[in-house]
């Protein structure tokens, strides 16, 4: 598989040369400002020490203090960190929030973890990097297999740290320690919003339109809600366990209840069930996947039917893939924009602790869906300013608004 660092670079190579980018602002651009890489020493309940390594990349700040969720995996790597961090600025400056780009990890396999462990690892790391964090520097946020409870820990280990209160440090903490209404589907809110854009711009009637979602966690199924009480028609979902399809629309609301009681959607009644690969070729409208990335490649893209195909989830398309889907004419609403709920949420959050403030979630909705529906529109814009594909034209947008602000 390709380097995800060196596809990131590919991307803003690609935007650098539509908009003539400055070279030295490019040269700035291709690397991150500053990468941590931290080990962090955790006394086990065995009583053994283990040291685990981890990172924190902040990769831009012209727009903002450095913003980008921590992630627990044992396939985390420098690279992935780093592209990571790039993408959050891409996505930051796409939907223009005040925010750069940072994204942070640690090689660890949080499901081997006590979690009395989890929590001295999570306070380990904040040992780490709390000269470098803060509500004016850095901002993390949860991400794979991170939780609101380990941001809490993680915001009570710099608050002791530094020994003065500051909420803001960290976003995606429970609502009762300074979290933000709404976070929970904010991701799934945001796409939501693109989906009802598109339907606009490719004149689609939602009860005539169907939708597939692969990947039913956070992300896919508030996505599959929202869009069903919007009239669409969801007629395929999928979990890691395989996928559902009825051509007829399935019962979300029933769907939850078997999903609960099952843990998998598979096997609903009145369905029929097929496999994860086969929910990316089905004949429907809307596309979303919402699981993992690299799943849309150069394998599978000439078979994909949908119209438009909504990431939720991220860097689910290879470039190989988003070639083919261009030339057969697939509008792809790239994960910079249409997962940015989360982050704008997330920014909220932010905005809300540093001002003292909390926002009803009637208010929150409104701001989001007036961001949204602006970055969307830009993004559409620019695609047919310069004729590319509306990845391309999030870049070109993203990239043209960090220059701006970037002093040299
Ligand atoms: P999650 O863990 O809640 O859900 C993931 C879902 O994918 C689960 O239903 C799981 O069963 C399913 N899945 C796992 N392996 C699969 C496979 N091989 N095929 C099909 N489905 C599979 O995660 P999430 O928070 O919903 O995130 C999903 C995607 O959305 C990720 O790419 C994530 O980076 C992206 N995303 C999430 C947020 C957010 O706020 N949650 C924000 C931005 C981007």
């Amino acid at each position: 598989m390709n380097n995800p660092f060196e596809n990131a670079m590919e991307q803003l190579d690609k935007a650098a040369k539509i908009i003539n980018l400055d070279k030295a602002v490019h040269e700035v651009l291709k690397r991150p400002e500053r990468v941590l890489t931290l080990s962090i020493p955790v006394k086990m309940d065995s009583g053994e020490v283990k040291v685990f390594t981890g990172y924190r990349s902040q990769f831009n700040n012209a727009l903002g203090p450095y913003k980008g969720g921590i992630r627990y995996h044992p396939n985390v790597t420098l690279d992935e960190v780093k592209a990571l961090s790039f993408w959050m600025m891409v996505k930051c400056a796409t939907v223009n929030i005040p925010m750069g780009g940072g994204k942070g990890g640690i090689i660890v396999n949080p499901k081997e973890l006590s979690e009395g462990e989890i929590e001295r690892l999570s306070r380990g790391y904040v040992q780490k990097v709390w000269r470098n964090i803060g509500s004016d520097k850095d901002v993390p946020a949860p991400d794979v297999y991170t939780t609101p409870q380990i941001m809490s820990w993680m915001r009570n280990e710099y608050e002791k740290l530094v020994g003065h209160e500051d909420p803001g440090v960290i976003t995606g903490k429970p609502l009762d320690q300074g979290g933000s209404e709404a976070r929970g589907y904010s991701t799934a809110q945001g796409g939501v919003y693109c989906v009802l854009e598109l339907a606009k711009k490719m004149s689609l009637e939602p009860s005539q339109t169907t939708v597939a979602v692969q990947g039913y966690g956070n992300a896919g199924s508030f996505m599959a809600k929202i869009l069903d009480e919007k009239g669409y028609k969801v007629v395929s979902v999928s979990d890691s366990k395989g996928g559902i399809k009825n051509t007829e629309g399935l019962n979300i609301e029933k769907l939850n209840e078997h999903k609960a009681i099952t843990r998998s959607v598979i096997d609903f009644e009145g369905t029929e069930n097929i496999s994860n690969e086969e929910i990316l070729e089905l004949d429907v409208d809307i596309l979303v996947p919402a699981a993992l990335e690299n799943v849309i490649t150069k394998e599978n893209a000439q078979n994909i039917k949908a119209k438009a195909v909504v990431e939720l989830a991220n860097g689910p398309t290879t470039p190989e893939a988003d070639e083919i889907l261009k030339e057969k004419g697939v509008v792809v609403v790239p994960d910079v924009l249409a997962n940015a709920g989360g982050v704008t949420v997330s920014y909220f959050e932010w905005d809300q602790n540093v001002k003292g403030e909390h926002w009803s979630e009637e208010d929150v909705l409104e701001k989001l869906e007036k961001i949204m529906v602006n970055a969307f529109d830009e993004v559409w814009e620019t695609k047919e300013k310069y004729s590319i594909d509306m990845r391309t034209a999030a870049f070109v947008k993203a990239v043209e608004r960090v220059a701006e602000k970037t002093e040299i």
